[in-house]
């Protein structure tokens, strides 16, 4: 079977999906398909209303299924038959998100959505495994720390990878036994909410997963002021987490998680395997067109192996097949907007004004759609915005150093610390300077995301609050209460 499809009759969902159905909207945000630039549909803008619904709709499907007080096996069983689901549908799941998204179909099928539903089979499998402890006291009395879902968790996602964000998100809060009302991006509304219409066809309770469409100022705000909503979990940029945090201070205290940008070093030593780094490195910035938290955009390269590299890496950025994302041979991502590209083009050309040196990239890969060449800058300032702004787009700015001392006051970065790499042969280095780097995540001779859905993921300062996947997040998904029985 192709997955490739005509962009111009795919059936897309419409309006907002509230307690088991779709609540027809009409009106709102263009939605644009990054590969070609066509608008093609509106994403509504749910007001307050709407989001009231949707709690009142998780209040409702708590108290009738009894979601929080089922033998947690339950739980488990409904949501691997929601993973099993989306695994049977993900033709259809592609293409729903290729339609708008960066996400080429064929990765989508071979990554996003396979990793997805073992991410959800991960966390369904915490239902029965996580419990309340009983603590020391005296005699006379029994201690315990209980351990409860908050009720309704709110749920706010980014565009670059909206399967897998919601994922994330609804697979721990669900597992934990929570309800959710969930916002994807405006960008890339369609997924989501498939998958939400998914998990009523897998028997998880109607009302359990909400989906409310619309934008960050209207409907996000109204969701993180919401006081029915008992956790707010928001993954996107650290401007945007900023607002949600001084919204939430203002509406009333709740709990939130906070999964923010990125600027994460690549240190790459002279005793290192040259062509493993490049490849790694390269295969990074090129996913999804560099359009990832995690992306490794910072290269810090020892001087005297810096050419071979960079040699090795513009090798591998020649090779990108960009094409539209409904093409099943496409295999690299145009940039989400018009305005985005412009963004990047603007960053990238203000280094080589200020002397940096283009080895590759540097344009636009022609029209229609967004696509940007990769890019790669030598010579770069740390004080460049290339070097200290989140770019978002394919562009890798290379930065040398004599001395491991070097290497490290580089790769400290003022505000972000999602993640960093390294590569070296020396075991005792990799040691070292693991524990200097300032981030929640170091890849040592590697980078990038694995299946090992246990190891958690989150930021070190400005980059986040809390995390996502492991334990964490469903331990971030229950909150304790403490108990005293006088016996
Ligand atoms: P964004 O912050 O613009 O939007 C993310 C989501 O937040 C969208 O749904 C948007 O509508 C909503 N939003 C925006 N302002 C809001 C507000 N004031 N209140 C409530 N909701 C609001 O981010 P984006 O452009 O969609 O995604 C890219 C960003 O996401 C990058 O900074 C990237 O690093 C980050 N990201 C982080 C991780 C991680 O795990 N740390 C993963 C993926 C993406």
């Amino acid at each position: 079977m192709t997955l490739s499809f005509d962009p111009d009759s795919l059936d897309l969902p419409s309006g907002h999906f509230i307690a088991g159905r779709y609540v027809a909207a009409s009106g709102g945000i263009d939605v644009h398909r990054p590969s070609d630039g066509v608008a093609f549909a509106q994403c509504p803008i749910a007001g307050r209303d709407i989001v009231d619904q949707a709690v009142d709709a998780a209040n409702q499907a708590l108290r009738t299924s009894g979601w929080a007080s089922l033998r947690p096996r339950e739980r488990t069983k409904a949501l691997v038959r929601w993973a099993d689901l989306i695994e049977e549908e993900a033709v259809t799941l592609a293409r729903l998100e290729a339609i708008s998204s960066t996400r080429p179909v064929g990765q989508l099928i071979a990554g996003d959505i396979a990793v997805t539903a073992e991410q959800i089979r991960f966390f369904a499998e915490f239902a029965d495994k996580e419990g309340s402890d009983l603590v020391p006291t005296d005699g006379n009395s029994l201690g315990m720390i209980m351990t409860e879902p908050y009720g309704v968790v709110g749920a706010i996602t980014p565009w670059n990878f909206p399967i897998s964000m919601a994922g994330w998100k609804i697979g721990p809060a669900l597992a934990a036994g929570n309800a959710i009302v969930l916002k994807p991006s405006e960008m890339t509304p369609f997924s989501t909410l498939h998958m939400a219409e998914l998990s009523v066809r897998a028997g998880i309770p109607a009302g359990l997963i909400n989906i409310v469409l619309g934008d960050g100022p209207t409907t996000g705000a109204a969701m993180t002021g919401h006081p029915g909503i008992g956790k707010i979990s928001f993954t996107g940029s650290t401007a945007a987490g900023s607002a949600i945090m001084e919204n939430i201070a203002r509406t009333g205290i709740k709990p939130m998680t906070l999964e923010l940008g990125g600027k994460s070093p690549q240190l790459v030593f002279a005793d290192a395997d040259i062509a493993l780094a490049a490849e790694a490195i390269a295969r990074n910035i090129l996913a999804n067109a560099g359009q990832a938290c995690v992306a490794g955009s910072r290269l810090i390269a020892e001087r005297s192996i810096a050419a071979p590299l960079a040699e090795a890496i513009l090798e591998h950025m020649s090779r990108i097949k960009p094409g539209p994302t409904w093409d099943e041979n496409s295999l690299y991502s145009p940039i989400i907007s018009e305005r985005q590209i412009g963004r990047i083009d603007r960053i990238v050309q203000a280094a080589i004004d200020a002397g940096a040196e283009c080895l590759t990239g540097g344009t636009q890969l022609g029209r229609p759609g967004y696509f940007y060449a990769p890019t790669l800058l030598a010579s770069v300032d740390q004080a460049s915005p290339a070097v200290t702004e989140e770019i978002f787009g394919p562009v890798l700015t290379l930065q040398t150093f004599e001395e491991e001392e070097e290497a490290l006051e580089l790769a400290d970065h003022p505000i972000y610390g999602l993640a960093a790499g390294l590569f070296t042969r020396d075991l005792s280095r990799a040691i070292r300077v693991t524990r200097r780097l300032q981030a929640g995540t170091v890849w040592v001779n590697r980078y990038g995301r694995s299946r090992d859905h246990i190891l958690p993921t989150g930021g070190y300062k400005s980059s986040g609050i809390g995390k996502d996947l492991g334990r964490d997040a469903y331990l971030a998904n229950r909150r304790s209460k403490s108990v005293l029985i006088n016996i």
